[in-house]
């Protein structure tokens, strides 16, 4: 099949989730995991898995300004290499980045090297009760810099005006498309895009409010070069490519192959919705609980969990190992070797635990974590996700590319999926 959209996201749960929402709206997509590899230069090989959509999941969201900037261009020319006929550059919902970037240098960057002029930016989602008005940006019902986002550590966000704040990143004048004209439609919407860039913008805010308002503005997107948001905006996107008869109806984005053998958790998230679903396991499968603080020894820990896995794997329940404890117990372990090496000992144990599991025929995994899934998908080599259902809102399943025979995986950042998830995630697997 022929590519279609390419996509860069600047961390990887964003990009899992915009993949998913291209899924839901009929794209077969693929999560890469970096910049993926050259495309071949004489050869017809792009290097990039068959997909109508390509997701690369960069961590480029709070990397120095120039290391964003070329890795998003990196990312680009495989995706362009490989046939993309449109790109979209994914950041978060909350539009998090700092004055000095990296969202305006990023899309700088991309739309020069496509030689687009113009590009809309639309962060709204809608379903997770990020909106905007007036180019103000809202979570739920408080502006974004009275959300708690203007306490992040990384990336504050002090002012809800994303014409203000884009304009600060950006040498390129930033216009807004208000939600009067918004509510009018795609036509309008294109129209006011088109004076828009006639008047000397190089960017739209764009409001939106509604999912009608994001299939309306992906709809006004047909032919950009370039579109810019989060993963709400891009719901518009698939259905241009149907309309020119590029993309078939497919009722099968997203099927895995059936799945095989063995099934696991590894958890080392320690959120309240993870310890939650721990609790909630251990009525009903076997679960392991580490004790990082008896053995702070990642190989020894491994061997321990291994051990006890002999003998418990099962094809139709999972078997669950955890290294996630309360605050007091995690302060106790941080306190003795420091909250690095602590989460590091952590990660690496839960990385060789869930790579010896696949080697005794474990087929279906589960990561629960953010950092603890990064360290298993690296330990596990893995470069490419096929994304398939979700198993609650944010946390699909995947077919890995591991060899010899492929994995299941799903990656579920801490405070995602219900209490019966390490359950419920293994009934349709
Ligand atoms: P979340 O998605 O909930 O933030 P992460 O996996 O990103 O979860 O982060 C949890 C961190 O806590 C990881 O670095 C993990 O290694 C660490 N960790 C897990 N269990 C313990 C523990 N018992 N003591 C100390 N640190 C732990």
């Amino acid at each position: 099949m022929p590519l279609l959209l390419g996509c860069i996201a600047d961390d990887f749960t964003g990009a899992t989730d915009l993949a998913s929402m291209l899924v839901r709206h009929g794209m077969a997509t693929v999560q890469v995991i970096g910049v993926p590899p050259a495309a071949e230069r004489h050869g017809q090989a792009s290097g990039l898995p068959d997909a109508d959509a390509v997701v690369v999941a960069l961590k480029s969201r709070t990397a120095p300004v120039p290391q964003a900037v070329a890795e998003s261009l990196a990312a680009a020319e495989a995706l362009l290499a490989a046939g993309a006929r449109q790109l979209f550059f994914k950041y978060c919902s909350t539009f998090d980045s700092t004055d000095a970037g990296n969202i305006g240098p990023v899309a700088d960057a991309l739309l020069k090297r496509l030689a687009g002029g113009f590009a809309l930016a639309c962060p709204a989602f809608p379903a997770n009760g990020r909106s905007i008005y007036q180019g103000y940006l809202f979570v739920g019902g408080s502006l974004l810099n009275e959300s708690g986002m203007e306490n992040h550590p990384l990336t504050p966000m002090r002012d809800a005006n994303l014409v203000r704040v884009l304009g600060r990143q950006t040498d390129g004048a930033v216009g807004l498309v208000p939600f009067a004209t918004v509510a009018r439609g795609a036509g309008a919407i294109r129209d006011a895009m088109t004076r828009l860039k006639e008047g000397g913008r190089r960017y739209a805010i764009v409001d939106a409010v509604t999912d009608d308002h994001l299939m309306a503005i992906g709809e006004a997107a047909e032919g950009h070069a370039l579109v810019t948001g989060g993963s709400g905006v891009a719901m518009g996107l698939p259905a241009n490519f149907r309309r020119a008869g590029l993309l078939p109806e497919r009722s099968d984005a997203a099927t895995l192959p059936a799945p095989r053998g063995a099934c696991a958790v590894v958890a080392g998230s320690c959120s309240r919705a993870t310890l939650g679903q721990i609790g909630f396991a251990r009525d009903h499968v076997p679960v392991l609980e580490l004790d990082p603080l008896a053995t702070p020894d990642a190989a020894a820990l491994a061997a321990q969990a291994l051990g006890w896995a002999e003998g418990r794997l099962a094809e139709d329940r999972p078997v669950v190992i955890a290294a996630s404890a309360p605050p007091e117990k995690v302060a106790a372990l941080q306190a003795r070797l420091g909250r690095d090496a602590a989460g590091a000992l952590v990660e690496q144990a839960l990385a060789e635990i869930a790579a010896g599991l696949v080697a005794r025929g474990v087929g279906r995994l589960v990561a629960a974590g953010g950092e603890t899934s990064g360290a298993v998908v690296s330990r596990l080599g893995v470069t490419t996700l096929r994304i398939g259902a979700e198993i609650d809102p944010g946390v699909p399943w995947t077919f890995a590319d591991t060899r010899p025979a492929g994995l299941h995986l799903a990656l579920k950042s801490g405070n995602f999926g219900g209490r019966d998830f390490f359950l419920k995630a293994f009934e349709h697997g």
